[in-house]
């Protein structure tokens, strides 16, 4: 690749912190490097730490860029992906080719070569693991998620040795910042139907009991271990119910279950016991703050829902937690009028998840229709993407289901499948797959629903919805 214009950015101490000035004067690059790289001190950072993770994206990723080219690239990539849309007036696919697109992938491919030759040698976890967390960002803002949550499986298992290093040869532990942030990521990845298969031991935090919860940040990295774990319960249940209606398992395997969510039941209380002593001596200093803990509520409420759902055959066992619909739904309501009243950004994306997940599954597990469609409301104003949750097909998919499950429409169901209950709930939606033809998107869905004939066991169909 030839450079064609180098120049040094000039440096501006009263704008940019200590940190980001010493790395402007530190080394050299193209005018178009520059400005990407200034987007994104000055914006971008901002806006990818949400109300959480300013550790992460303003602090360490900063720090590490200090020294390493990988990152630093990395951070023009992002820079440039994301000036892409002051221009465009949508998020960009894989293939735009729009100037900052084009600069984001000469500079992603000058962070991977950095990246690959810092890995021969001494020690490059860190790096690589920074590197990783920036690789995925742009894979996840560029609509290549299964790309993302690749990246999100490799983190994983450079994790996953790092722990096993340390056991073994003493070896250095990883960050907290950065086993916590890819737990989470973890977790969004189980929440895609795409778990990273790792023994949850392989990953842990410090033990989660007794619950030394002293931090917003700290109370968020439990409940997220926990729900990994809850999530991991459901994948298992749905796989053994199956295997349990066509008789091949017993009562003592779903014995085995039923502790098992005893146990979650009693670690979600014991979280939630914790988080409130913590509030009690916080006090809520500022909107992000209040946001934060409004995000900790909403993700209890779900992960009670998931867990106590966790074994349930029937649908209908959703009804008995309207009161907690409820609750998610008022908190986000007013939330999203906080969070709207203190965002100025341009950048209409997310790294981490924030309200749209809950209120898609409030969308389509809430027995009560106007709650249901009250959140399908809300949704529109969540971010245009939270990590790999696009607004636009998960709305237009939580509408569709609406609308079938309530009967306003119908599916037409072909010649093989011809059983259907009464009324059509579904056990479980799978967005499959989004693509492109010429201006319009298209999702690939998968419904999945249990057969109403005793003796029988699930049934799944595909349809493919325009956005
Ligand atoms: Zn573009």
């Amino acid at each position: 690749m030839v450079e064609t214009k180098t120049s040094q950015l000039p440096l501006r101490q009263q704008t940019a912190p200590n940190a980001s000035s010493n790395l402007l004067s530190a080394f050299s690059a193209t005018n178009l490097e520059w400005q990407s790289f200034d987007f994104y001190l000055k914006t971008l950072a901002v806006a990818l730490s949400g109300v959480m993770d300013s550790d992460i994206w303003q602090n360490l990723v900063v720090q590490v860029g200090s020294a390493e080219p990988a990152i630093r690239h990395g951070m023009c990539a992002l820079g440039s992906i994301f000036r892409h849309s002051a221009r465009e007036s949508k998020g960009p696919t894989v293939e735009c080719g729009c100037l900052n697109c084009r600069q984001a992938l000469r500079s992603y491919n000058k962070s991977i070569s950095c990246l690959t030759d810092r890995l021969e040698r001494d020690d490059p976890s860190v790096v690589a693991l920074v590197s990783c967390a920036i690789y995925i960002c742009i894979e996840m803002y560029r609509d290549n998620d299964d790309a993302a949550l690749g990246l999100v499986a490799k983190g994983c298992e450079i994790l996953s040795n790092l722990a096993r290093r340390n056991r073994t040869e003493r070896g250095p532990m990883a960050e907290f910042r950065l086993v916590s942030l890819f737990v989470r990521l973890q977790l969004l990845s189980a929440m895609c139907g795409q778990p990273v298969p790792l023994p949850i031991s392989e990953l842990d935090y410090p033990s989660a009991t007794p619950w030394l919860i002293d931090t917003i940040q700290g109370a968020r990295a439990i409940l997220f271990s926990i729900m990994r774990e809850t999530q991991s319960f459901r994948l298992r249940c749905f796989q053994i119910e199956s295997e349990v209606v066509a008789g091949k398992n017993g009562p003592e395997i779903i014995n085995s279950l039923l502790a098992e969510q005893e146990s979650l039941q009693l670690k979600l209380d014991a979280w939630y016991g914790a988080f409130r002593r913590l509030l009690q001596h916080q006090p809520v200093s500022d909107g992000n703050k209040e946001l934060a803990i409004s995000m900790l509520h909403v993700y209890h409420a779900v992960a009670k829902i998931f867990t106590a759902t966790g074994l349930g055959y029937s649908q209908d066992i959703y009804a008995a937690f309207d009161d907690d619909f409820r609750t998610i739904i008022r908190i986000i309501d007013s939330s999203l009028g906080v969070a709207q009243n203190g965002n100025e950004s341009e950048v209409d994306f997310s790294f981490e998840m924030g309200f749209m997940p809950p209120l898609y599954l409030a969308a389509l597990k809430c027995r009560d229709s106007a709650l249901r469609r009250k959140a399908l409301s809300l949704m529109a104003l969540t971010k245009d993407k939270e990590g790999t949750w696009g607004r636009r097909e998960c709305m237009c998919v939580a509408s569709r289901v609406i609308n079938l499950e309530e009967g306003t429409s119908d599916l037409q169901l072909p010649d093989h499948v011809e059983e259907r209950a009464t009324p059509l709930l579904f056990h479980d939606v799978l967005i499959h797959h989004r693509h492109q033809s010429g201006d319009t998107s298209f999702v690939d869905v998968i419904y999945v629903w249990r057969s109403p004939t005793p003796g029988e066991t699930w049934k799944t169909m595909q349809e493919t919805l325009t956005i």
